[in-house]
């Protein structure tokens, strides 16, 4: 849910009558949720500071290998950050695979506040291109049979797609790696 405005764009507000969204995962699928930074959790927290909504996960093989699908040919940087016996934090799901933050009418986090991979998907970047997930969930992506029109419901543009993924990348730790560190990662 990428954003450009205050509000969820028409499209992702229908996708939350059908459900499931991109805010809920299959049982079983935990373990490959996307990491939060310090600085993700803390800004969550000085909007919403009695909510939880965080769990310690083990860095397991699944989650280790989904991370470096999201960064091809960064395999040393991924396992510096995410060693095999280390754990890393995440959304908090509940019984049906729904994160925490997840109320009736969407996410209850402001927009800004967001994790920074909320704010980036259904979009992603690889290789320097703005890519879509092929997910057959995203609403978005049902209806769209263009990047263009993606970003047209989505309501973003291939200028904020990177912007975002940049500033993921610096609050994950991809700045003190070297592989990481060929990209273009703008200051905040
Ligand atoms: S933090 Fe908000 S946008 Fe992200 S998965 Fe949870 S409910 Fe969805
Ligand atoms: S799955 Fe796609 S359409 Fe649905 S809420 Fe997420 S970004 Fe919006």
């Amino acid at each position: 849910m990428t954003d450009t405005s205050g509000k969820d764009p028409h499209v992702c507000a229908r996708c939350a009558q059908q459900g499931p969204t991109c805010c809920r995962l299959e049982a079983g699928q935990e373990e490959v949720c996307f990491p939060l930074s310090v600085t993700e959790q803390e800004r969550i927290r000085e909007v919403l500071p009695d909510t939880g909504g965080f769990e310690q996960e083990p860095n397991s093989r699944a989650f280790i290998n989904n991370v470096r699908r999201l960064f091809p040919n960064e395999d040393e940087a991924v396992h510096e950050l995410f060693p095999v016996k280390g754990t890393h934090v995440r959304l908090a799901l509940g019984k049906d695979g729904s994160c925490r933050f997840l109320g009736p009418n969407g996410c209850v986090i402001p927009k800004e506040s967001r994790p920074y991979y909320c704010r980036l998907y259904p979009f992603w970047i690889t290789g320097g291109e703005v890519l879509v997930f092929d997910s057959p969930t995203c609403l978005a992506r049902r209806e769209c049979r263009s990047i263009n029109c993606m970003f047209r419901v989505i309501e973003t543009n291939a200028a904020t797609v990177r912007d975002l993924y940049g500033r993921l990348r610096l609050a994950w730790g991809c700045r003190r790696h070297a592989a990481c560190a060929r990209s273009s990662v703008p200051s905040r």
